[in-house]
């Protein structure tokens, strides 16, 4: 079974205080306190991880839900998260487990080998770290990531993209795919409603890229907050030419919560606005998300124009894909299989 206490990786003694490595927050952490995550405390100077093997949430997903649209589709995950959260988004999805601390009164113990073995009972090809930021119960993500990969399942982190460049390095040999949100593309967005830089962000999408996992894009559209179409060629020129044309990047419908409940949903036009921009700048993988019935959620071959991959929904896909050819032109597209 797991423990909840555990000591922390990446952390050194500085001044009277520890320092954490792990995310790009950097907290300085006096004994006694907590990080800005909530769940790594300093103790007797030692940084103590306090949700290692911890799960808030466990489920079964099509790969497609995280959303990862070129790796292995149609696949199984199984999907799981722990408590706590390292940003504080105004506009944060799951808060009810994002505010969470390690104390809740939901969170279960599970094992190293257990989630493996949950994963495969369930005809599951991968495990997708996700729900929360997975960053911040790194140790236990590794670990169970390690004997992931010794049972030949895949591994995903859905993250911020907050991890720290050495936190990565050491992760990727055990982690094949991140979907990482780029949540806006200023920086004062990312300090007002976030609380975090964006900076440190985008650095982690080209190093994940150069560190060989596979890496998908998702921007959330918030109407008056991110939605300009001037920021969003901004991020598509950016993500073009720093992670490549055929980086697929998922554009989000927002929808009002926590808050920001005062806010309407992303409109139509904003979504069709955005995916007209990043086709401009050369983008050849761009879909939307949240939306129902739309072909934009479908995949189309960059040589010969034709459908490759048709989504609706969820669970509801239909893969013509020859390996990673396409089954019209024969060209080689950019899909994990
Ligand atoms: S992981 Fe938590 S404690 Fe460590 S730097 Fe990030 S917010 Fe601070």
């Amino acid at each position: 079974m797991g423990s909840a206490i555990h000591e922390a990786s990446f952390w050194e003694r500085e001044g009277k205080g520890l320092r954490c490595g792990l995310c790009s927050h950097r907290c300085l952490i006096k004994d006694g306190k907590r990080g800005l995550c909530g769940v790594r405390e300093a103790s007797k100077g030692r940084l103590l991880s306090l949700v290692y093997g911890r799960a808030s949430s466990i489920a079964v997903d099509p790969v497609e839900k995280k959303p990862l649209y070129h790796f292995k589709p149609g696949s199984r995950i199984l999907s799981i998260g722990t408590a706590g959260c390292n940003f504080r988004c105004l506009h944060c999805q799951n808060n009810d487990i994002s505010c969470a601390g390690p104390e809740s009164f939901f969170l279960r113990d599970v094992g190293v080998k257990e989630v493996s073995k949950m994963a495969l009972t369930r005809n599951c090809q991968g495990i997708a770290w996700t729900y929360n930021e997975p960053t911040i119960w790194y140790e236990f993500t590794r670990d169970a990531s390690k004997e992931a990969k010794k049972k030949g399942l895949d591994t995903m982190y859905v993250t911020n993209g907050y991890i720290t460049p050495e936190a990565l390095e050491e992760h990727a040999p055990y982690l094949d795919a991140m979907n990482i949100d780029v949540k806006a593309f200023t920086e004062d967005f990312y300090k007002k409603i976030v609380g975090a830089k964006l900076q440190p962000v985008l650095d982690t999408c080209v190093k994940a890229k150069e560190l060989g996992i596979h890496v998908e894009l998702t921007y959330l559209i918030i109407p008056t907050h991110n939605d300009s179409p001037e920021e969003i060629r901004r991020f598509a020129r950016w993500a073009v030419e720093e992670m490549g044309q055929d980086t697929p990047i998922h554009f989000s419908r927002f929808f009002p919560q926590h808050k920001m409940a005062d806010l309407p949903a992303t409109p139509m036009g904003s979504l069709e606005k955005a995916y007209e921009v990043t086709k401009e700048e050369g983008a050849r993988y761009v879909y939307l998300g949240n939306v129902r019935l739309d072909p934009r959620e479908d995949t189309y071959c960059h040589q010969c124009g034709e459908r490759v991959v048709k989504r609706r929904g969820f669970g509801d896909i239909v893969n013509r894909l020859d390996g990673d050819r396409c089954p019209d032109c024969g060209t080689k597209l950019p899909f994990v299989v």
